[in-house]
């Protein structure tokens, strides 16, 4: 985990090309994104860069691609996430940041127009950001 921490988000082989700083991988710790998802992996990465790049330091995704079986152990209460499709990732604030800063990055990003208007959840307790690139558009709330 800790090599992990070390070469996230740097421009290394295997970096999406529209997305240098990250690779699929990333979003795949528990299970393999399978071919349908990939365009919805691709998106959310695009998306992802543009507040890496406007964030300025690598950002670490907690939690990427979940298959059904992934979801049940996670959170079975939800029935249909975005993680299940490959559209949602989990994000850990850099040093320097918390959860709340980065959460306003995200909305003034999307206000901006910058960012796809997807679903972003923010989590104080758990320190982590939830954005994702859901296709019927805006969806806001706030976890633990
Ligand atoms: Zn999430």
């Amino acid at each position: 985990m800790a090599e992990k921490l070390l070469t996230a988000n740097e421009k290394t082989p295997g970096g999406v090309a529209s997305a240098p700083s990250f690779k699929f991988s990333e979003l795949e710790f528990y299970d393999k994104i399978p071919p349908e998802y990939m365009a919805n992996a691709e998106k959310l990465l695009t998306n992802l860069q543009k507040i890496r790049d406007k964030v300025g330091k690598p950002l670490v995704i907690m939690s990427g691609y979940r298959s059904w079986e992934r979801q049940q152990i996670v959170n079975p209460t939800v029935k249909k996430s975005q993680h299940m499709t490959a559209s949602a990732a989990d994000l850990k604030p850099p040093v320097g940041l918390s959860a709340t800063e980065l959460h306003k990055i995200i909305l003034d990003l999307i206000d901006k127009k910058v960012l796809y208007n997807g679903g972003v959840g923010l989590y104080v307790k758990e320190n982590f950001v939830h954005y994702d690139v859901r296709p019927e558009g805006p969806a806001r709330w706030q976890g633990n």
